[in-house]
């Protein structure tokens, strides 16, 4: 009865145990979580319900050891190592590794496990709970990425070179995807490159080129709609079956197409994050999730190194461009005073790469007599002026001396400072030939004033030598017959008639030399003296802007042609023109201008008169400097004005001096026109 009564009493006890059990059960099988348990030598006997609707295996198939075959080849042997360690210790711990689910995937999981021991502290069971991390790891992996692909933007590093690691760190987030990143260039509309690292070439390189016709392609749908399309199945989707990257796809084993656009922070579309994947499949919030990471970074990698390779495109070019036309930049903060030198400019100034650019450095370098120009340069841009242009010339240490040419404009920053922004070229070369053709045009004046005088007096010696040396010879022959006793008079008279005659032909030979000259054959045609004073002045420009002298004209429109010699009026006024720059020499108190002006009088001539302002002609002078040989000038010949009056003449023109009101002097000439134009 007692026993009866135990057993009676027992069978409750043991029900609720069972119940108990049950619960427990139930609770550990709704843990969100793989839970497990281990005999001490750690023999796992226990899975919940998670665990094997995880891993998709029964108990039995996954005891005795059998739950290894699930865990990552790779992660087993710090399994092994953390259980050992765990157990010889016999302590809680915690390791990760990753394990295969029933559809295939590897998933990272936390192992935690705790010892349960009696009270001497030996190990009863092992309890362990493992807890999916996949998502905490991909965040942080991906992260990590992130970190990577902007370390790479900020040094620069090629755009490929980034998008094809941004495809990778794509890849490990999303490991059944694919990605493949389009540069597209719009203003061609067309897909300028495609790169998908783990993709073959046969599948990235026909895309670079392709036309983005906005209604095949997903990414020309995504681009021209700003929207992600997704082709879940190409293969069966009705709406790519004419799309010709559909073939493509299938090609390649691949069946879902997700693309979304890349676009910059103002909005423009800068390319398009292609996902593809072997199997038909829709994105989850994980991989929307990557792939809006994903197109952000792809945004700022392509928008700024875009710009970077324009902004270094744009500096080539202008490092070409100042190379080739010897010009070099520079700015100069006007607050604090710091200067900075392009390349070129430093080539200019030849100074090293690492010298540097201060303002002693560069007044090092200025010839002292253009100091002065620097510094009213300056000081006009402290004053306020906001444009100079000025010449200088550089002195190198080895003595070679350079032109230089600048120009300069001030701006002002938003802060208020002032930085002077300027451009300084190499002008020597141009320099050293103005003046080589200046010099060669002054010799070749000199060589054919001498070379004409020269001729003019070996023909005047051989032909008046002639009858000179008979009228010496008749003189002394005269007298000798004179002396004689008694004086021969009539012998003495023939001598005198000799002398007579040749004194006649030497008279004769110049006579006839003039006549020579006068009558040398002469080009005649209708001459416009406007435009002849304009070539004249073109002519001379070069050697008036050596000497620092003004030209200005004053034209009149109306004027009539004349008839004449071209070549020989372009000598008259070109000497005129040479006369007056010479005489423009000495002066420095006042500006050097010269002045040409052309006028029409009632009487139908035309007249020029070339004014300046320099030293002016002597009351004295004003008919002496017309008489050939008649110069003042140290090196001057005196013939220019003797010839150019007779070439007028010629021309039944008039060659004449002006009074002059204030310093200079004026000289004229005037001429009929042409249909009272007789040229003789
Ligand atoms: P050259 O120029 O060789 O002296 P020209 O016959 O051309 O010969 O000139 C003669 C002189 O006339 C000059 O030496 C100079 O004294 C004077 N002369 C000519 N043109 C001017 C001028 N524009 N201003 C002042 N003097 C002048």
């Amino acid at each position: 009865m007692r026993e009866d009564a135990a057993a009676d009493d027992r069978a409750p006890a043991e029900r609720t145990l069972t119940n108990a059990e049950r619960d427990l059960q139930l609770m550990i099988d709704s843990i969100p979580a793989l839970a497990w348990s281990a005999l001490p030598d750690g023999t796992v006997d226990f899975f919940n319900s998670h665990y094997l609707d995880y891993v998709g295996l029964s108990p039995v198939q996954m005891r005795d050891r059998q739950w290894k075959s699930v865990v990552h080849p790779d992660d087993l042997e710090v399994v092994d190592a953390a259980w050992k360690s765990l157990s010889a210790a016999q302590s809680d711990g915690e390791i990760e590794a990753r394990l295969l689910r029933h559809d295939g995937q590897y998933r990272w999981f936390s192992f935690r496990t705790n010892p349960l021991l009696d009270n001497s502290g030996a190990v009863v069971r092992w309890y362990g709970i493992n807890i999916d991390i996949e998502d905490r790891k991909c965040a942080t992996r991906l992260l990590a990425g992130e970190r990577r692909l902007l370390e790479m933007i900020a040094w620069g590093r090629p755009l490929r070179d980034v998008l094809e690691a941004l495809c990778k760190v794509v890849e490990e987030a999303a490991p059944e995807c694919y990605c493949d990143i389009h540069a597209i260039d719009l203003t061609k509309s067309l897909i300028e490159y495609s790169v998908a690292p783990s993709l073959p070439h046969s599948y990235t390189d026909p895309i670079a080129g392709t036309p983005l016709d906005g209604t095949k392609l997903p990414c020309g749908i995504a681009v021209s709609q700003k929207a992600q399309v997704i082709a879940e199945d190409m293969e069966s989707d009705p709406r790519w079956y004419h799309s010709p990257v559909r073939i493509h796809v299938l090609r390649h084993g691949l069946r879902a197409v997700w693309s979304t656009p890349i676009c910059s922070k103002d909005g423009v579309v800068l390319g398009t994050l292609c996902i593809v994947q072997r199997q038909s499949s829709r994105p989850s919030g994980h991989h929307q999730d990557v792939i809006s990471r994903a197109t952000n970074i792809a945004s700022i990698a392509i928008e700024r190194l875009r710009a970077e390779d324009e902004l270094r495109r744009r500096e080539h070019y202008l490092k070409a461009g100042e190379r080739t036309s010897l010009t070099g930049s520079f700015t100069w903060d006007m607050n604090t005073d710091k200067i900075e030198f392009s390349d070129q400019l430093r080539h200019i100034y030849e100074l090293n790469d690492d010298a540097d650019i201060t303002a002693d450095n560069v007044r090092k370098r200025i010839h002292p007599d253009d100091e002065c120009v620097l510094n009213e340069q300056i000081a006009q841009i402290r004053r306020g002026c906001t444009d100079i242009e000025f010449e200088v010339r550089l002195v190198m240490p080895d003595g070679r001396i350079k032109f230089t040419h600048a120009f300069a404009s001030v701006f002002q920053h938003p802060d208020g400072g002032l930085e002077c922004i300027g451009a300084v070229q190499d002008v020597t070369r141009r320099r050293t030939a103005e003046d080589a053709l200046a010099n060669a045009r002054a010799e070749l004046t000199h060589v054919t004033r001498v070379m004409s005088l020269g001729a003019l007096t070996a023909a005047i010696a051989h032909e008046v030598n002639q009858p000179l040396s008979g009228i010496v010879t008749n003189a002394s022959t005269c007298l000798r017959m004179l002396a004689a006793n008694p004086p021969d008079i009539e012998g003495a008279r023939e001598t005198a008639r000799r002398s007579l005659r040749d004194g006649n032909r030497a008279s004769e030979v110049i006579t006839r030399l003039r006549g020579l000259v006068q009558k040398k054959d002469r080009a005649v045609e209708h001459v416009d003296l406007n435009e002849l004073s304009r070539e004249v002045l073109a002519l001379a420009a070069p050697e008036l802007q050596r000497r620092g002298i003004v030209a200005q004209s004053s034209f009149d429109i109306d004027l009539k042609p004349i008839l004449g010699d071209r070549v020989q009026l372009l000598q008259v006024v070109l000497n005129l023109i040479l006369n007056a720059a010479d005489a423009l020499v000495p002066v420095k108190e006042r500006p050097r201008r010269i002045q040409l002006r052309t006028s029409q009088d009632v009487a139908g001539r035309v007249r020029l008169t070339v004014s300046d302002t320099g030293q002016g002609v002597e009351p004295t002078d004003i008919e002496k400097i017309f008489d050939a040989f008649y110069t003042t000038k140290p090196d001057g010949m005196g013939i220019g004005l003797s010839v150019s009056r007779s070439i007028l003449e010629r021309h039944n023109g008039r060659l004449f001096v002006d009074t002059h009101e204030g310093p200079g002097a004026s000289f004229s000439f005037s001429i009929p026109i042409a249909d009272t134009n007789d040229v003789g």
